[in-house]
């Protein structure tokens, strides 16, 4: 059993249908670009692979914000500039595209209902491939931090509670 570091993040839906783990430094890395945007809104996107019984996504790295996207202070469109090259890159090494994150500023982490819209429209867009696309906000005022985070699926979305778990087999 290998066991994992201690810091990496685990959610998991009540119906224990959806399993997701973070990487710690995944996780880091959008909160620098968090920090770096604050008072705007900012983002990209998640990409990792999933366990053989498809039961866990597992994040394992993100994309920095894609130039091109539009940052205001309650709103950010992101741009698909240079994310092909991100993909097939990614692809190499047996990773996809799982979703994306974004960053609310001095505000809830609660999805709006554009999100919740810009998310159904990505889980049906063809060249994502991504049918159950995750959604990762980041919200809290000044220093302190809020996660969401949603598996789409089914023209809804699916809450993820944070799990406290030292190791997980795949
Ligand atoms: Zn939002």
């Amino acid at each position: 059993m290998k066991k994992e570091k201690m810091d990496n993040m685990f959610f998991q839906d009540n119906n224990q249908r959806f399993y997701v783990k973070l990487e710690k430094s995944v996780y880091e890395k959008i909160l620098h670009y968090c920090l770096i945007s604050y008072p705007k809104e900012t983002g990209g996107i998640l990409i990792g692979n999933y366990s053989q019984n498809l039961s866990t996504a597992n994040i394992i790295q993100t994309s920095e914000p894609p130039q091109k996207s539009i940052h205001k202070r309650n709103f950010f469109k992101r741009s698909s500039n240079g994310l092909k090259s991100i993909f097939d890159d990614a692809w190499k090494n047996g990773q996809y595209y799982l979703g994306e994150w974004h960053y609310h500023p001095d505000a809830s982490a609660k999805p709006s209902s554009l999100d919740i819209n810009q998310m159904i429209a990505f889980s049906k867009d063809e060249n994502l491939k991504c049918p159950e696309p995750i959604l990762l906000i980041i919200g809290g005022v000044g220093i302190s931090r809020e996660i969401f985070i949603s598996v789409f699926t089914e023209n809804s979305y699916i809450v993820l509670n944070h799990i406290e778990v030292d190791y997980k087999d795949n």
